[in-house]
């Protein structure tokens, strides 16, 4: 290890109470006890951080139990892994045991023995979460950076503490935990850290999805989402798990004509998108809205390049990808569907506004439209500024219509003001086809304009539709 006496010594305050408690409880019981990783790092950033990790030489579930002992709080033991949890004033803080650690390369189980502080570090993921301030009475609060973190902090780098192939080989997650960095506090990989994960990429097929998910799910949650979609992609870990969305990438050429280049297109769509809406389903719709496009793509000596149906055929492919990256299958899965299957129709109104055409959508779209605006306006990206002004001032055009017609007719949660009960009730049916064939027929009526959103005019039409089918009242 290096020798740190000539660096000058840094200090930080920890007055939090429980940074004094876990320090009066160390030296009770004769262990050495440390603040480690992310909370020390979030301290030089300046980010506010509410999960304190606790690293103890010796045993942390025992710490955990001592200190939660001392502020009448209970705390979570999780035996198998000899670690301990405990909340305290809005903060979680996760107490380990220091341990020493190795990985064979033919199973995800670590084989994990007790170790000092020291060791510990070796098996933190990067420079910068391998920090730690001391918790003993006579350095109190002093860092301990062996690996060079702050610096690391300082010139915005993530970078392995040991070599980057036995880092990475040893828990294949920390690929993707060092993009999700990248993206998350907009760093750099370090290039030999970077070429390694590059080589590694097949390994991440020993990790679980729902480890690697939630590591996708901080990615999205970040402010710029493609830094780390891009790195996913160059580092060749997106074609393993999330290929619909690597398959983009490319422009095929036919006859000297090219189309647009889908991925960078579909990664400027979900910054757009990030950069007006926090709804992390919003941005999932926004990377997914053209994986259709290329099982569908076309070229003709006439039309080109054409993707049709890529609407249709991407929100059919959601559920199966929604599967595969364990992500929940309902209502989040359902509104990333249906807006993959929208994603064009704001847009194909601008030939034709229609007081019926932005019904229907309003329809369709139901509570998800001002969303539904929200992606199609993002998707409107070109090279050329012109092209970009004169579809926005087209999609303004349609934005301001549906105001309108919202405004007048209140068709976005519409509910036929005819109910299937009242036309079974009615005519004394049991529920049949007939019930369906007369409630879509004032539906489209009112949806085409034809009557008003209320329930006199539905209840007229519906007495002559039944006529024509040959139904009569009960008791008429
Ligand atoms: P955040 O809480 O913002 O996600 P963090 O750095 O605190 O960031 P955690 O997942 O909470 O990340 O992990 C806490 C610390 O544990 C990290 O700072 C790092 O030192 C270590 N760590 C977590 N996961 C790994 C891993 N897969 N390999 C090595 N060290 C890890
Ligand atoms: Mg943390």
């Amino acid at each position: 290890m290096k020798n740190y006496s000539k660096s000058p010594v840094i200090k930080a305050p920890l007055r939090s109470r429980i940074f004094r408690i876990v320090s009066q409880q160390a030296a009770l019981k004769n262990v050495r006890a440390f603040v480690i990783g992310g909370y020390v790092r979030d301290y030089f950033l300046k980010r506010r951080t509410t999960d304190i990790d606790i690293v103890v030489e010796g045993n942390g579930m025992d710490m955990a139990l001592a200190v939660a002992s001392v502020l009448k709080v209970n705390a979570t033991l999780f035996k198998n892994f000899g670690t301990a949890m405990l909340r305290y004033r809005g903060l979680e803080i996760e107490f380990v045991g220091a341990r020493k650690e190795s990985y064979r390369s033919d199973s995800r189980n670590p084989v994990v023995e007790n170790g000092t502080v020291e060791d510990d570090r070796e098996r933190r993921d990067f420079t910068i979460n391998a920090m730690a301030f001391s918790l003993q009475e006579e350095d109190y609060g002093t860092l301990t950076d062996p690996f060079n973190g702050l610096e690391d902090i300082r010139n915005k780098i993530i970078r392995t503490p040991l070599d980057p192939d036995s880092t990475f080989s040893d828990d294949p997650l920390r690929m993707i935990r060092a993009i999700r960095f990248a993206a998350q506090l907009e760093f750099t990989i370090d290039k030999d850290s970077f070429a390694s994960i590059s080589k590694n990429a097949e390994r991440i097929n020993i990790v679980s999805q729902e480890r690697i998910t939630a590591e996708l799910q901080k990615i999205m949650a970040s402010r710029k989402p493609s830094i780390g979609f891009n790195l996913l992609e160059e580092s060749g870990l997106l074609s393993i798990i999330l290929p619909q969305v690597a398959m983009l990438r490319g422009v095929e050429t036919m006859e000297g004509k090219g189309h647009k280049e889908i991925f960078s297109h579909t990664m400027q769509v979900l910054d757009n998108v990030a950069a007006v809406s926090d709804n992390i389903w919003l941005r999932w719709a926004a990377l997914l809205h053209d994986v259709g496009k290329p099982p569908t793509k076309h070229f003709d000596k006439d039309t080109g390049w054409t993707f049709y149906g890529h609407d249709f055929v991407g929100s059919k492919m959601i559920p199966a990808i929604f599967r595969n990256l364990r992500l929940p299958l309902g209502e989040e899965m359902k509104y990333v569907r249906k807006l993959v299957q929208l994603h064009l129709r704001p847009i194909a109104l601008v030939n034709e506004v229609s007081d019926s055409g932005v019904r229907r959508l309003l329809y369709d779209a139901g509570e998800n439209i001002d969303d539904l605006m929200l992606l199609c306006r993002a998707d409107i990206t070109s090279k050329n500024p012109q092209i970009v002004k004169r579809h926005l001032t087209n999609f303004e055009l349609v934005s301001k219509k549906l105001i309108e017609v919202e405004e007048k007719d209140a068709i976005r949660n519409f509910q036929p003001p005819i109910s299937g009960e009242i036309i079974m009730k009615t005519y004394g049916l049991p529920p049949c086809r007939e019930v369906g064939m007369i409630k879509d027929f004032i539906k489209e009526a009112i949806l085409d304009g034809q009557i008003g959103n209320n329930y006199d005019e539905a209840l007229a039409l519906m007495k002559q539709r039944a006529a024509e089918l040959g139904l009569s009242e009960v008791g008429a």
